[in-house]
């Protein structure tokens, strides 16, 4: 197998289809979220996603490299929805750019480095540990699989494994007591509920898996 090169048009590519998975699961994310939130969580995405689509189509040559299109995507995120996600995804797609600036491509080990900066800066700006019923119990446990194996031989199945461990997480939220976010103020009542954001979150990482084997 040659090496992997993920370029601009890949992260393009995978930021609109990030936006028109939000689309199809708008009303299943606002689902999940309204048994233990406020019911806003696939309108706060699609709201987010809306807004980083619209510029993919403007911006897309402008865009000079891979940084600069996660960096702007990660802005409007963070500036354009109200929920608690729309920091915590605009903090993700921000910081997977931090160490690459001015890359017009990466390698999968420096786009899994990408995605651990992006998990890291999820984890500093929302200090939800692993079992606290957040997007964190998928996030985690995926990158921490995918940092340990990001030299493997074959990026695609490393990329799988990374999804099928974030999606066990997402899982794993279910019998959880939250204690972050508003879940939290229900107590037990969360329990028997999957978290909307660890739903989110390994279906909108997937969509990298997705890309990558085209
Ligand atoms: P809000 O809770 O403000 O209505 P959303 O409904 O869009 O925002 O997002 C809720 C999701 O955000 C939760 O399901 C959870 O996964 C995630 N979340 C909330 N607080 C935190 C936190 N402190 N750290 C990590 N994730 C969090
Ligand atoms: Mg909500």
């Amino acid at each position: 197998m040659g090496e992997m090169v993920l370029d601009k048009q890949f992260f393009a590519d995978s930021l609109a289809k990030m936006a028109e998975l939000t689309e199809e699961n708008r009303d299943y994310w606002t689902k999940l979220d309204s048994d233990i939130g406020d019911g806003d969580h696939g309108i706060n995405l699609s709201i987010g996603f809306r807004a980083v689509n619209a510029n993919l189509q403007d911006n897309l040559e402008k865009a000079a490299d891979v940084t600069a299109l996660l960096k702007k995507s990660g802005m409007l995120l963070l500036s354009k929805v109200g929920g608690a996600s729309g920091p915590l995804y605009g903090s993700f797609f921000i910081k997977m750019g931090k160490d690459d600036a001015g890359k017009e491509a990466v390698s999968f080990p420096e786009f899994a480095g990408m995605l651990k900066n992006g998990v890291a800066a999820v984890q500093q700006r929302g200090k939800a540990e692993i079992g606290d019923k957040t997007m964190i119990d998928a996030l985690q446990p995926g990158i921490e699989y995918l940092e340990a194996h990001k030299n493997d031989d074959d990026p695609v199945a490393v990329m799988e494994e990374t999804v099928s461990i974030m999606k066990q997480g997402a899982e794993s939220t279910i019998p959880l007591i939250a204690k972050k976010g508003r879940a939290m103020r229900l107590g037990e009542r969360a329990v028997g509920h999957k978290d909307p954001g660890s739903e989110s979150s390994w279906m909108l990482m997937n969509v990298f898996l997705e890309e990558m084997k085209k």
